[in-house]
């Protein structure tokens, strides 16, 4: 069995994380027991839920043990199995974590997929055409729920979530507006991922600036945010928001690292009668199905075809998930293992 090099949570940060958080090992891959399945993994998803894992503190969901594998999406190929649905050769999809191989008991439910790559590729399983994809889904289709001719704005708009977010807008009819951190990531907005309008909020960083920018983008007013971000750009949008608007509350990564968000208009949500819904895409597997489908032939289609950024090694995995948090991921996020 193959040698297993992991990075392990070794110490929670205290503000801001930093690579001394995390902790390089290599161990023996165990050998298979009857109904397992042995995984190299050929890339690692970096997500910022991740962060949140990092912290003890209360939250959706229990935080990453210390002294144990990062957790993590991965994609890969069964090298062995003992397990009748699972051949050497198959390409699949799991939670193997931060790290190069690993064994998975295929009676699991959900545990590991096997997933296609005829048209869509190995990697986009898990940026367009998995959780993130899916998440963009659910927040459009469920919470916001769009018609035909609304506009819809979302932020962090060149990442993951919200280049599918685009995608999925367009072929609903609406009006789509981003909203990024640098000239560069706007223009790949506009001219590949489908926007109508970007705003660069570098560029306005005052709540009056950055709300004049979104009137001039969204001269109908905004029917739905799918926010990621939170803080001042939050903000900005809530100030350009039509009656009977939704927002779904995906992401607040600006206050991430501990920075307190605080919303500096509540009453807007009372005066546009507006509805505000957070959600978790792990807690809707109902529509998992629907979603990755509708994602899949996009992606087939040629409509949906975001960028990724890939650091290579698992040794990369902690700077890359660092830069993913300050903006420097130009699309998904990603880490070659192979
Ligand atoms: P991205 O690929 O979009 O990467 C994160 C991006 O966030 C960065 O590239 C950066 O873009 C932006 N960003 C980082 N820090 C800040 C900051 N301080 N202020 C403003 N923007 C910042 O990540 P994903 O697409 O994977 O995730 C997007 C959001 O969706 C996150 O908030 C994430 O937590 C959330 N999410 C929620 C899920 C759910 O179930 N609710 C599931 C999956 C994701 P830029 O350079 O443009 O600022």
């Amino acid at each position: 069995m193959p040698t297993n090099r992991q990075i392990l949570l070794d110490n929670r940060p205290q503000g801001e994380a930093t690579v001394s958080n995390f902790k390089l090992v290599s161990v023996q891959t165990p050998d298979l027991q009857d109904g397992q399945v042995l995984v190299r993994h050929h890339y690692l998803s970096l997500d910022p839920y991740m962060r949140g894992r990092m912290n003890e503190s209360k939250s959706y969901a229990a935080p990453q043990p210390l002294g144990e594998v990062m957790i993590g999406g991965t994609v890969g190929e069964v090298v062995e199995s003992r397990h009748p649905k699972f051949q050497p050769g198959d390409r699949v999809v799991g939670m193997g974590g931060w790290q190069e191989y690993s064994v998975v008991n295929g009676n699991e439910p959900g545990a590991l997929r096997k997933v296609d790559t005829t048209h869509v590729p190995l990697s986009y399983y898990l940026g367009a055409v998995g959780m993130p994809g899916v998440t963009a889904w659910y927040g459009l289709v469920k919470i916001i729920a769009p018609k035909a001719g609304e506009t819809v704005v979302v932020s962090a708009a060149t990442g993951a979530v919200g280049s599918a977010l685009a995608a999925l807008a367009k072929a609903r009819g609406c009006r789509v507006v981003g909203i990024a951190g640098g000239a560069e990531k706007c223009a790949y907005a506009v001219n590949e991922l489908g926007f109508d309008a970007c705003i660069d909020y570098k560029q306005h960083t005052t709540l009056a600036a950055m709300s004049k920018a979104v009137k001039e983008a969204c001269p109908n007013g905004v029917d739905g945010l799918f926010e990621n971000v939170g803080g001042l750009v939050m903000d900005a949008v809530m100030l350009r928001m039509n009656a009977f608007s939704r927002i779904a509350v995906c992401g607040m990564i600006a206050g991430y690292d501990g920075a307190p968000l605080a919303m500096a208009n509540p009453a807007l949500i009372l005066v546009n009668r507006m509805k505000i819904q957070g959600f978790i895409v792990s807690e809707h597997p109902e529509v998992w199905g629907e979603a990755l489908n509708e994602l899949g032939t996009l992606v087939a289609q040629g409509k949906l075809h975001p960028r990724e950024t890939v650091a290579q090694g698992l040794e990369a995995a902690p700077e890359a998930f660092l830069g993913l948090l300050k903006g420097k991921n130009f699309g998904k996020q990603l880490v070659k293992l192979i």
